[in-house]
């Protein structure tokens, strides 16, 4: 029987494999492949909206690197030689692969040998001739940035003209305590998008939604200072891409969050772009 794969459906086991995982994906309109290297539901933080089930806090686990090559090999050939489009009832416009996205359950960054695996993925990609057409995404909240796999992971991701799409949810400490419970300093913010800005091609992603002073006035001038400050300090963010929340959070928080409205986003989104940026705005 055929399954539908919708923008809406993003079931991790959808294609029965371990690491990789196709999300038909309305932002980057086609097929995105996920690759998850936390299977195992576990991140150094814990955002409020997070839709991770089970999440807990913690690192991925070792890696099976034979493993992911596997899936990857035979994903990429299924999609590309088999019957993956027919069999999901996928439009003919939407039968592009637009990107690899690596984005699982949890803070891909914490994976020990996380820079062969950004290798691994860029060879094997390259190979099955996806690469260069289709875009390298690395999704992280950027936290563990100061370690060297991680730079030398990032600096693989641009040979492959890769780009890290950085999370960036409050400008304020106050802020990030509150939506991922962290306690990420300002300055360790600033010295992370730093290094991950001279390394390869960095966007900031940013949720916005209200929950007690989530995206308050205050927090939505401290978020202008913080990019005008990235500017004057020659901080090269290429685009900031503004998002609210779509699905259900699996948090203790998840009733009391509420969407941001399309206009408050488009109204930040025209602050930003009179500072000089490139912006886009998905509700
Ligand atoms: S960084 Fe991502 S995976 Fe980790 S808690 Fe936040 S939303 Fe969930």
């Amino acid at each position: 029987m055929s399954k539908l794969l919708t923008t809406t459906n993003h079931d991790r086991d959808i294609a029965g494999l371990k690491y990789i995982y196709p999300v038909m994906s309305r932002r980057a309109g086609g097929l995105s492949i996920g690759i998850n290297f936390n299977p195992n539901n576990a991140c150094n933080w814990r955002c409020i909206y997070c839709q991770v089930p089970d999440l807990q806090r913690g690192n991925a686990p070792e890696m099976d690197f034979g493993l992911l090559a596997d899936e990857l090999h035979f994903f990429l050939d299924y999609v590309q030689h088999g019957d993956f489009f027919t069999r999901f009832n996928i439009t003919q416009e939407q039968r592009v692969i637009k990107d690899l996205a690596i984005s699982g359950n949890g803070e891909p960054t914490s994976l020990k040998d996380f820079d062969k695996a950004i290798r691994l993925i860029g060879e094997i990609a390259t190979g099955e001739g996806v690469f260069p057409t289709s875009k390298f995404v690395l999704i992280s909240n950027g936290s563990l940035i100061h370690q060297s796999t991680v730079q030398a992971g990032l600096s693989e991701l641009a040979r492959y003209n890769g780009e890290l799409w950085f999370k960036l949810d409050s400008a304020s400490e106050q802020g990030r305590k509150l939506i991922n419970n962290t306690g990420q300093s300002q300055k360790k913010l600033l010295e992370h998008l730093k290094i991950a800005a001279d390394l390869c091609l960095t966007k900031m992603q940013t949720c916005m939604l209200h929950y007690q002073q989530a995206w308050s006035d205050s927090e939505k001038q401290a978020y202008l200072r913080l990019l005008t400050e990235l500017r004057d300090r020659q901080i090269k963010v290429q685009k900031i891409m503004l998002y609210s929340i779509a699905r259900q959070s699996f948090q203790p928080e998840a009733e009391s969050l509420q969407k941001a409205n399309i206009e408050e986003m488009n109204g930040l989104a025209a602050d930003i772009k009179a500072l000089g940026y490139d912006v886009s705005v998905n509700d």
